[in-house]
């Protein structure tokens, strides 16, 4: 479908292109690449609801820094010049070094595909497996779970089990924030029937207060407390034993195995660093519900443990016959939009495509089906060894397909030291600068959500389609049509000669059914001859498919599993901990993980005002009594330190913190807070089995920055900090300006320097007030406008608040009674409302409180009084709180 063909009077129905939960969306694309847009009401994984990030589309699908042409050595080029030279450098590389010495490095935001396309080109073309996707850090855990449990990595159940359950697991979830919509669609179950919630997270997270029961175990434990659930329901004649005898192998060897430890729920609980009462309360709650749902996602994938914890909530699962029956079974959700669809395709190194694997058979029937002259005879490398082997000059060219591991993949530094020191490196990206384009030896220009057509599948097994609502920028392409041109540049013209993305998908949904009579649960088989009008029509459908085109919500209840046997198998790895635990040196826990409003690496949620409000920057979560050891006050900059990297942050002191544990979030790059990025804190440990890196814990330090002057700095465009200074920078996007906040601990003479780089020589007029220990403010204007600001303030002096300077920067022209108060900060009668908690609707913390305060004592009222919580719903746990705290204290005034 091209976007001048008609336009639906009704909109055109896309997906979301962020998490796992697949929205659908009804867009209405109007002119300057302007959209409307409401939740696709008939999608069944949203029905409607869109959370803060879907909702914010609009104002990411602007043309602010997109990279529009291809460039060679940051120069444009045509097309053909940029895909004869990455052809000809892989072609080269290939010859000299072989087809090992090259790789790809794709995403989850990557369409089917796009996938398909790159996974053909390397394992069949190529002849190598050196392709891995950043799924990798997500979800690599789960899937070698369902491969050993079930024999093929099949989630056995839909969302619709969300509604049905009795009690919902969540096992390193925290789905307020990740998975908003399913949340919502958890609330609206427990308010309409009950639904008990337990929640099992190190960490306090917005799910676990709303938990009726939250176990906050010691990090890294849940392989012990859900063994323990395993003993425990054995012990108390819990099995179904009909489904274990007709359905599993391996049951006594677990029992057996678990044996060897004390599983009694006093040994589990110290441990766990829990109490008794409360493991006992989980285990009774498990056992007396036969709808049960176990959701599990990167906390507790991230892990060198990560399979292990997999199996571990699996095997609970399948001692209950709770697998793939309404309302109950095990459930691995997925971060990315696509994260499926890789798995499906091969995105991972370690399988074929289509759920076959490196076997003789399904190479041979992958080879034929692809006329390939080579197919990949063994699993290539994953994430952290293909960078490895970048460093260490085994990979000679490397394609990077829209995906930031310059900033997300651990021990981050190293990955930026291999990118620097590889030979060729090609990006494939929407995004004319990211940390890792920085790198880049040639730059493809992408097309981006609004522009993409193809399909995703989402975590519940259901395909959609995204659709394009705008013509494509400048020049970018599709992934897939890149990678198909530069394999034609390669000599293999006709296996990818496709002329549109309806051909590649046909191409996939024929190879699922071939040769495969039963034997793969991935089939596709009505889709396998679909038509272009019929794939631009095609409704969401979830796979298996029947040959009435119906989908399969469920699996396995009657058995039937992808093993030799059919059978599933029980697989028991005894607790271990973090690979590095502890030390004296890094006494801390640190962990990682996602905000509310922001997705993966800012690229895309960093150009939302609205979504850099809720949490405009890196924090460091600390609790009380350690804050306290440590001299830290809140708002503080802390310094993180860990055996790998260090960052700088402000820290937030919080009880939702276990004493001991740290957590600092994923989303920071260098382009928006150089010294706030996680991942460079962390190791490159990984599990053995899956290869997903332990992203969920560091050994750390923390102590007080102690920064001797701090300043903020409000422009029109993005800065970058400036060269050569040590300074602690942040860059916040406004709707009408950025600030850029910073600190530094450096002298006069370097103070001076920085706001000389920072404001250089004036361009208009200029107010400025100074004192005598070095602070000063100064508004610069051109032509009547605002156009900068700097504030510094040294030692002990205060800053204003930044909002009300900020929305400035909005005004046409600056009003004359404002700039009187510029650089106090604020006019007479201006109030500083908070940060955002409603990124929907704009509404602040002190508006929120201000309704509490004047009565507003439940969700619906706060909801009517001030706006906040009534669209996406994002936010209702954070409101939700603040009626209790604001009850708590009006107790304890009493
Ligand atoms: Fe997009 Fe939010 Fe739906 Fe995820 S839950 S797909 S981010 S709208």
């Amino acid at each position: 479908m091209t976007v001048a063909e008609v336009i639906p009077a009704a909109g055109i129905d896309t997906t979301c292109p962020y998490c796992g939960v697949g929205c659908g969306i009804t867009a209405k694309p109007g002119g300057e690449r302007q959209v409307s847009m409401v939740g696709d009401a008939e999608h069944p994984a949203n029905f409607g609801r869109l959370c803060s990030k879907g909702a914010a589309l609009p104002s990411t699908a602007g043309m602010e820094g997109r990279l529009l042409y291809p460039e060679i050595g940051g120069r444009r080029v045509s097309w053909s010049r940029a895909i004869r030279r990455v052809a000809g450098r892989f072609k080269e590389a290939i010859a000299r070094h072989g087809p090992d010495s090259v790789a790809f490095y794709v995403s989850g935001q990557l369409l089917t595909e796009d996938y398909y396309a790159a996974n053909k080109l390397m394992k069949g073309f190529i002849g190598s497996a050196n392709i891995d996707t950043n799924s990798r850090l997500c979800m690599a855990s789960a899937v070698a779970a369902h491969k050993q449990a079930f024999g093929a990595d099949l989630v056995p159940g839909c969302y619709e089990d969300l509604d049905l359950a009795d009690l919902v697991v969540f096992s390193g979830h925290n789905a307020a924030w990740t998975h908003p919509v399913l949340f919502r669609r958890m609330e609206a179950a427990r308010a309409k029937k009950g639904q008990a919630w337990v929640v099992i997270d190190p960490r306090r997270t917005d799910t676990a207060e709303a938990a009726d029961l939250h176990l906050a175990l010691k990090p890294q434990t849940d392989v012990r407390l859900w063994n323990g659930l395993l003993a425990w329901l054995s012990e108390h004649g819990a099995l179904d034993r009909d489904y274990i005898a007709r359905h599993t192998v391996g049951f006594d060897a677990a029992l057996t195995e678990l044996a060897r430890v004390d599983q009694s729920s006093a040994a589990v609980a110290a441990d766990c660093d829990l109490s008794r009462s409360d493991v006992e309360a989980f285990y009774r709650r498990f056992t007396a519900t036969p709808r049960v749902v176990s959701l599990f996602s990167q906390g507790a994938n991230q892990s060198v443990q990560g399979v292990a914890k997999g199996l571990a909530v699996i095997n609970a699962h399948l001692a209950t016959g709770r697998v793939g029956k309404p309302g109950a079974a095990p459930f691995s959700i997925t971060g990315q939009p696509n994260a499926m669809g890789g798995r499906e395709t091969g995105g991972l190194s370690n399988t074929l495509t289509a759920h076959m694997d490196f076997n003789p058979a399904d190479r041979d029937r992958v080879q034929r089906f692809w006329s390939a002259p080579r197919v990949a005879e063994r699993p290539g490398l994953k994430a952290v060894d293909l960078f490895e082997a970048v460093g260490e000059g085994r990979i000679k060219a490397l394609w990077i397909m829209a995906t930031n591991p310059a900033v997300s993949m651990p021990d981050a530094a190293r990955v930026r030291d291999a990118l620097a020191a590889c030979p060729f490196v090609v990006v494939s990206d929407i995004m004319a600068r990211t940390d890792t384009s920085d790198f880049a030896d040639v730059k493809l220009p992408a097309l981006g959500w609004g522009e993409k057509d193809g399909t995703v599948t989402n975590s519940e097994r259901r395909i959609s389609r995204q659709r394009p609502l705008f013509a494509p920028p400048g020049e970018a392409r599709a992934d897939w049509r890149i990678v198909a041109d530069v394999a034609q540049a390669m000599g293999h013209e006709e296996a990818f000669s496709w002329r549109n993305p309806a051909e590649v998908f046909r191409e996939f949904a024929r190879l699922t059914v071939f040769e495969n009579q039963g034997r793969r649960v991935l089939d596709l088989g009505p889709l396998a001859a679909i038509t272009k009008p019929a794939y631009d029509a095609l409704r969401p459908v979830q796979w298996p498919i029947t040959p009435e085109g119906i989908g399969a919500p469920r699996l396995f209840a009657n058995g039937g599993f992808a093993t030799p046997d059919g059978k599933a198998r029980f697989i028991v790895a005894q607790a271990a901990g973090p690979a590095r635990p502890p030390t004296p040196a890094f006494p801390f826990a640190l962990n990682t993980g996602r905000v509310r409003d922001h997705w993966h690496t800012l690229t895309r949620t960093g150009l939302a005002p609205e979504l850099c409000r809720h949490a405009p920057e890196p924090i460091i979560d600390i609790h009380p009594a350690d804050a306290e050891v440590q001299g830290l006050k809140p708002g503080q900059l802390a310094r993180l330190v860990t055996p790998f990297g260090e960052a700088v942050a402000p820290v937030r002191i919080t009880d939702a913190q276990r004493p001991g544990d740290l957590f600092l979030p994923m989303h920071w790059t260098a382009l928006f807070a150089p010294k706030g990025r996680s991942n460079g804190l962390i190791a490159g440990d990984v599990d053995p089995v899956s290869g997903q890196p332990e992203l969920k814990h560091a050994p750390a330090r923390i102590s007080a920055y102690r920064e001797t002057w701090r300043g903020f700095h409000i422009s029109r465009q993005a800065m970058d900090a400036p060269d050569d200074f040590d300074l602690v920078w942040r860059r916040i996007p406004h709707e009408a300006c950025q600030l850029h906040e910073f600190a530094g601990r450096g002298d006069e003479a370097e103070r001076q320097a920085v706001i000389k780089a920072l404001m250089g020589p004036s361009r208009g007029d200029v107010l400025t007030m100074d004192d005598a220990s070095g602070s000063l403010r100064r508004a610069e204007f051109e032509h009547g406008r605002l156009s900068r600001l700097l504030f510094i303030a040294v030692g002990a002096a205060r800053l204003p608040a930044r909002d009300w300077l900020a929305d400035r920067f909005a005004d046409e022209a600056m009003d004359p009674a404002h700039r009187p108060f510029l650089l106090a900060g604020f006019a007479p009668g201006a109030r500083d409302l908070g940060p955002v908690v409603c990124a929907c609707r704009n509404v602040r913390a002190r508006t929120i409180e201000d309704a509490i305060v004047a009565g507003a004592a439940d969700l619906d009222t706060l909801g009517g009084d001030t706006g906040a919580g009534v669209t996406c719903g994002s936010c209702r746990p954070e409101l939700t709180r603040m009626i209790l705290q604001h009850g708590q204290e009006t107790r304890d005034a009493a």
